[in-house]
């Protein structure tokens, strides 16, 4: 028997101000989507402009487009648009490639910055592709750039005077724990560090005043929740201080001083735009471009504090009704310290997210034991948690997880 929808849950919806945002998107029936934080929703703007760029820009257009639909300036425009959701000025801010290539960029180009150090540091336990992209830079510079990794307690004490750069994620991918960016940025400009912050899970979602906090540099993805579809180019962003000292390692025509000059010799170009490498992507920066304008027309105040109360109501619904199922909770219990989803640890973590899949909740899963529930302000409703938490709840009584044909794993979790 299904429980019937609270009242006080039924109100929160009515008086939500994000509440018409819903119907841009297509959303399918019968699914409850938690997973925006890995792979945000589809706006309906958004296919119906990839579907007018292939067929008028592309298909009519051809070449011409370039020019007549200002192609070559969309990394720009998209980055305009993007620094209002980041706290950063238009011309600080490009949208281009993916988010570990603009990780490897800013790496070298803060490293470049600071010659006389070594280290780059970040914490155990970061998102991969950062952890990673430090050891790249690591083996291309054979040691000169050295990856120091430490708990998240030992972070402060790591960022001392032979430290370079200062690499973190705002947002932690698996728990959700939120950085405090003002305070970290300081104390690594105190130790004479610069820092790089990735924003993937932070960006439109949680508040983020990159120039409030003097930062130097920072990534994000376009496909979690600021929807730009899979593959969405990523950003990067550049403080204008540093603007004519940063460069980019991967010296590619585009961010040359006048790529249709054709010159032998690179010679970086002005602004935010030699951190862009070869020919951007149309398709994708024109789908991320009109999400953005979606996304624009909310108040990224509104937003935030919609994806702190639907955390927070999953939380108490999850420990009213799923208590003594072994399930464990990974993110901060305060909202104030969380991004928008919300982790919760259970050993047999993986079939239970595949049974609530099969019913219809999707959330994913990360090894070794975290289920994880993203909670896009834009698309979803207080009901929406009420009816995951109601579902979870029955995937745990009936013990349907324990079904065998729970456990098969594809290729992406
Ligand atoms: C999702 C995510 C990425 C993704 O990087 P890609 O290059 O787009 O695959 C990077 N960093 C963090 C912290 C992420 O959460």
């Amino acid at each position: 028997m299904t429980p019937e929808l609270p009242s006080d849950i039924s109100a929160l919806d009515a008086s939500d101000p994000l509440a018409r945002f819903r119907d841009e998107f297509h959303l399918p029936s019968g699914v409850i989507y938690l997973d925006g934080n890995s792979l945000g929703a589809l706006p309906k703007c958004v296919a119906a402009r990839i579907e007018t760029t292939v067929m008028r820009e592309w298909g009519d257009g051809l070449i011409r487009s370039w020019n007549a639909c200002d192609w070559i300036g969309l990394p720009q425009r998209v980055g305009a648009k993007l620094a209002s959701f980041i706290g950063a000025k238009p011309h600080e801010v490009i949208a281009a490639d993916s988010t570990s290539v603009n990780l490897f960029k800013l790496i070298v180009a803060a490293a470049r910055l600071r010659p006389d150090r070594r280290y780059v540091v970040t914490e155990l336990g970061n998102f991969p592709t950062d952890l990673y992209m430090i050891e790249g830079a690591q083996w291309l510079t054979e040691g000169r750039l050295c990856l120091r990794a430490c708990e998240t307690p030992q972070l402060e004490a790591a960022i001392r005077e032979d430290v370079a750069l200062v690499l973190l994620t705002h947002v932690h991918y698996k728990s959700g724990r939120m950085h405090d960016i003002t305070e970290l940025t300081r104390r690594a400009h105190a130790a004479g560090a610069l820092v790089l912050w990735d924003l993937s899970h932070s960006a439109g979602a949680v508040e983020v005043d990159l120039n409030g906090a003097r930062a130097d540099f920072a990534v994000g993805c376009g496909y979690k929740y600021l929807n730009g579809g899979p593959g969405a180019p990523a950003f990067l962003f550049v403080a204008e201080r540093h603007h004519a000292d940063a460069r980019s390692p991967l010296t590619g025509w585009l961010g040359h001083a006048e790529p249709f000059a054709f010159e032998d010799h690179y010679r970086p170009r002005e602004g935010i735009r030699r951190h862009l490498c070869g020919t951007p992507g149309i398709l994708g920066l024109a789908g991320l471009d009109a999400s953005l304008d979606l996304s624009l027309q909310a108040d990224m105040k509104e937003i935030a504090r919609k994806g702190r109360r639907l955390g927070d109501l999953f939380i108490r619904l999850v420990e009213e009704r799923c208590a003594g199922y072994g399930l464990e909770l990974a993110s901060p219990r305060d909202s104030a310290a969380r991004g928008s989803h919300v982790a919760l640890r259970h050993c047999a973590g993986f079939p239970i997210m595949q049974a609530l899949i099969h019913a219809g909740v999707i959330g994913d899963f990360r090894a070794p034991d975290i289920l994880r529930f993203g909670f896009a302000s834009l698309y979803l409703r207080y009901r929406d948690v009420w009816e995951a938490a109601t579902a979870l709840h029955r995937v745990l009584e009936s013990g349907s997880w324990r079904e065998p044909r729970y456990r098969a794993r594809a290729a992406t979790t």
